[in-house]
């Protein structure tokens, strides 16, 4: 299998989130791992979300875990509970609240792009 993080990053720079899904089960493994942990099966097999997101938790980082990350404090981190069923750990913009329905923009930094997940844009009106 390929370097799942090379990827999930390839994919942001695309402007698109990808994840794993089982193609035996149809399972989303919890994290990126070579085989299904329900039943199993090596057939993993990449997708990509719609991008479409409802936020479950939110918290402001204040002190940055590492330098890379300084220039942005303070910065939010959400978890982000896909369309698809999974749930993946984004920063978002200082708005964004708990139930929200989010979508992302991929950020440049440091060399890669970051989901950085904001409200999603209100449908456009019926025809
Ligand atoms: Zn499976």
């Amino acid at each position: 299998m390929s370097d799942a993080a090379s990827i999930y990053w390839e994919g942001c720079a695309a402007q698109e989130i990808r994840f794993l899904r089982c193609g035996e089960c149809g399972r989303i493994p919890s994290y990126p791992r070579p085989f299904c942990e329900r039943c199993g099966s090596h057939r993993l097999v990449w997708h990509v979300s719609s991008g479409r997101g409802r936020v479950e938790a939110r918290t402001v980082v204040y002190r940055a875990p590492n330098a890379k990350f300084e220039p942005l404090v303070p910065y939010v981190l959400l978890l982000v509970r896909m369309a698809e069923g999974f749930i993946i750990m984004a920063h978002g913009e200082l708005d964004v609240a708990v139930n929200d329905e989010v979508r992302p923009r991929f950020v440049e930094h440091d060399g890669r792009f970051l989901p950085v997940f904001a409200l999603s844009s209100p449908p456009p009106p019926a025809p």
